[in-house]
This record gives structure tokens, sequence and C-alpha cells, in this order.
């Protein structure tokens, strides 16, 4: 049986350490996967690029997976063929899907995802950028923001059209944003960035030297031509064991998917969460169901040292919060390396 990974993400790195002795082929553009728990920890400067990524292709070459470095472009779920930018056609037998999501940027703003442009866009603007903006003020938005605030002496400014936090996260926030030197613009929808690139906000226009676009997750174009069951937003809709509730020789797990009847938040503590099932049921035999946790750890670094949690209703901030994010952060990065020897 020919089972082929799309995309080199949270789960797929799990995964492909369960699935050992079977043939399985992985499609995904970069040898290394980049995790976003650590990214705006980059941008201020307390990773390196190496402590970010995990080695995925190593990975592929430890579970006897082949690799294939390239983009699926589109995906035929009738004739089980998936199609990559560069013309080569994949057949499968049972795919899995788990491809993240993309910022859907405008023209002239630039994409928080997909990670690696970002990174490369940022290695080469930071040392000269003098005001950033940054439109979306969910996690990946505040963190962002704040970590270019912490990197830079630019002025940053951080546009939110909507609340994203419960009442006392959102204070923690603001005292945050403020001590970092990031004004926060709240009711403040984006409505185009121009060239300039130019914010446009209701009446007011607002040039920067760069503007970082963080405002939500959308799917990947193609997966709404591919036959596959989607919900309204274009993810892959899948059942409680993360099969596609169209074809069940298909399964999705993390940003691109959307659990039926019951969905959650795009965010990487879920797409880790789906792994463990997801390898168990890509393996043969009786599927797994996924029950989503009800409330899940969310972790948010201020730029410096400092980081807020929030947890069950519950939350706290402080040195400790960020000491405690980088342990868990570095440690599940690390579970990837290969075994010294
Ligand atoms: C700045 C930022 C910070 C964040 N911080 C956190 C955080 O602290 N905690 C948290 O829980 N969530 C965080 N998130 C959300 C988190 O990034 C996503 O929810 C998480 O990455 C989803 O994981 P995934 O495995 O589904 O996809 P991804 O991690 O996005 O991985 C998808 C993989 O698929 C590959 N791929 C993409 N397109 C194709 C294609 N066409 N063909 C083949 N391969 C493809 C990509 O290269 C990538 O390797 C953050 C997001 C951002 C933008």
């Amino acid at each position: 049986m020919r089972l082929v990974l799309l995309g080199g993400g949270h789960a797929h790195a799990a995964a492909l350490r369960e699935l050992r002795g079977k043939d399985v082929t992985l499609v995904t553009p970069y040898p290394h996967h980049t995790y976003s728990g650590m990214l705006p920890g980059f941008v201020a400067g307390h990773y390196r690029l190496d402590e970010i990524r995990i080695d995925i292709a190593g990975l592929a070459a430890r579970a006897g997976a082949k690799l294939v470095l390239g983009r699926v472009a589109a995906l035929d779920a009738a004739t089980r063929v998936a199609r990559l930018e560069d013309g080569q056609s994949i057949e499968y037998d049972r795919a899995s899907l788990n491809l993240g999501s993309e910022s859907n940027a405008p023209a002239h703003a630039l994409a928080a995802k997909p990670f690696e442009p970002f990174l490369e866009h940022w290695l080469d603007a930071k040392d000269r950028v003098k005001s950033v903006a940054v439109v979306g003020a969910g996690a990946a938005g505040v963190e962002l923001a704040m970590a270019v605030a912490h990197r830079t002496p630019a002025r940053v400014t951080l546009y939110s059209d909507r609340p994203m936090f419960r009442a006392a996260v959102a204070r923690r926030i603001a005292r945050a944003l403020q001590r970092s030197g990031v004004e926060l613009r709240a009711g403040t929808a984006v409505s185009a960035v121009q060239e300039g690139p130019v914010i446009v906000a209701g009446s007011t226009q607002e040039a920067f030297d760069l503007v970082i676009w963080a405002a939500g997750a959308a799917p990947l174009p193609w997966l709404r031509e591919s036959g596959l069951a989607t919900d309204e937003r274009g993810f892959v809709l899948v059942d409680d064991r993360l099969r596609s509730v169209s074809h069940p020789e298909v399964f999705a797990a993390g940003d691109c998917a959307t659990l039926r009847g019951a969905p959650h938040p795009k965010s990487g503590v879920y797409a880790v969460r789906h792994a463990e099932v997801l390898a168990h049921n890509l393996r043969d035999g009786q599927p797994r169901r996924y029950v989503p946790q009800r409330r899940a750890l969310a972790l948010i670094s201020c730029g410096a040292r400092h980081a807020i949690v929030d947890w069950g209703g519950m939350s706290a901030e402080g040195a400790w919060v960020w000491r405690w994010k980088d342990r868990i952060d570095r440690r599940w990065v690390e579970g990837f390396r290969a075994p010294a020897g």
C-alpha cells in the first residue's frame, strides 16, 4: 500500500517516527520544517535558525521514507493522484495531508505564513526597517509585533479589528504591548495595503517600511478543487478518525483540516495532538478516535524574555512563563534530532 504524506508539518514530523517499514513517500517543499512556536523568538533574536527547525529530510531518511522536495499544486481525489508544481504526478492508495494554512496576505504585505518566504524577507529587511505595521492581533500578530519591537529600533504599530482574547488576557497583552513600545490600534480594520507599503484603514492612510500580515488562517486554494469535502472556508472536512468525510483513504491533520461537528482553532497545539491519532490511524489496524482537548494551553511570548500563559480561565505572566515556554518548545524540536552516535 502506497502511503503518501503531503506536507511536512507538525503532525507528519511526529507521524514519521512511527511509520518505519511502510511504503511511505513524503512531499514537502523544504528539507526542514520551521516550528511556529519559536518563530517569534527567532525574530526577537533569542534563537538561531537551526534551533527552530526540524530536520524533516533526516526524519524521512530514518523512517525509510522516500522524500520528494516539491510543492503540491493539485490533488485529484477521484483518481488518487497528487500533482506537483514541477509537473510530477504522485499516485497513492492512502494519502495524508498536513499542509498548514496561509496568511492570505494582500499584495504589498509580507505574509507571516508560509514561514520560509517570511524568514527570507525578514532576514533581508530586519536591519533597515524604521517603521513596521503588523496586521492581526491574535497570538501570532501580538507575538510578532513585540518580537520586532524587541529586535529592532523600528516604530511598531499593531492593527486589530476585533478583540481576540478574553478580557483578563487582553489586559495583560495590552500592558505588554505598551511596555514593548508597540502602538496598538484597537478596533481598526485594515481595508487595503497599497504600494509603499501604505495601510488604508477607514479614511486614514499611513506609510510603513514593512507591513506584516498575520490576520487569520486561509486554506491552500487548490483544496477546494480536489474533490474532497471541505468546510465553508475550504479546509478539508474530516471525521473523528481524521479521515476525509468524502474519501476515507485520505487523512488530514493540523491547520488544513476541520473536524466535522467540533471545529477548533487553527493552532499548532491541535496539530501536535492530531499527530498522535494520525500516526496510529495511518498504520493498518483499528482507527482511533480523536477527541479534542477541551482547553488548550496558550503561551504568548512578549518580545523580551517575558510571556503570558492562558489556561482554563486562569492567566499569569512573567520571566518564569517565558522560561517554561522555552523549555517546552526546545524539548519539542529536540525530540526530532537524530540520536547521537
Ligand atoms: C508567527 C506565528 C506564531 C505562531 N505561534 C504559535 C504558537 O506559539 N502556538 C501554537 O499552537 N500555534 C502557533 N501558531 C499557529 C501555527 O503556526 C499553526 O497552527 C501550525 O503551524 C499548524 O501546524 P501544521 O502542522 O498544520 O502546519 P505547518 O506547521 O504550517 O506545516 C505545513 C507544512 O506543509 C508544507 N506545505 C505547505 N504548502 C505545501 C504544498 N503546496 N505542498 C507540499 N507541502 C506544503 C509547509 O512547507 C510546511 O512544512 C503561530 C502562527 C504564526 C503565523
